[in-house]
């Protein structure tokens, strides 16, 4: 996609500090950090979203993340890192060439998770029934 930033990032018309690559995947750091070493990975072809993505490339950035993830914990000293993805742009996406952020994590490093909300058994079951189907 000509005007797509990710896309440009791919070509190498915008410069970015790549950290991994092979054929389908690229992994480079993340210009705004959440946390020190908050890096992005996606694939080299553009799709908007997780949906339109061909599972043989999802595959590729799952096992890129396991590789980055071991270095984040061995070599930098994180103890765990967040591996998610925002699909939509109520859910926070905002580029929407698909891509998954990795989040290095240390114990006690302030950042707050999802919030913990009440246990609505008869609602739960019901979503469940629901994508079941
Ligand atoms: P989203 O909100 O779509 O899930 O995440 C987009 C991410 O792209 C954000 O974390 C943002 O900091 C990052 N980002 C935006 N522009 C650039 C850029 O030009 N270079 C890099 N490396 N990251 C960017
Ligand atoms: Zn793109």
């Amino acid at each position: 996609m000509d005007d797509c930033l990710f896309c440009k990032i791919v070509r190498g018309e915008i410069p970015s500090f790549k950290v991994y690559e092979d054929e389908e995947v690229l992994a480079f750091m993340d210009i705004f950090p959440i946390t020190k070493g908050h890096l992005l990975i996606i694939p080299k072809k553009h799709y908007k979203d997780l949906l339109s993505m061909e599972s043989k490339v999802s595959e590729a950035i799952v096992s890129a993340g396991k590789k980055i993830g071991e270095k984040i914990i061995s070599e930098l000293s994180f103890e765990g890192f967040n591996f998610s993805s925002n699909q939509g742009k109520a859910a926070g996406q905002e580029v929407f060439h698909v891509h998954f952020h990795l989040i290095p994590r240390k114990t006690g490093d302030g950042l707050k998770g999802w919030p913990n909300k009440e246990a609505n058994m008869k609602e739960i079951e019901k979503i469940a029934e629901i994508l079941k189907q």
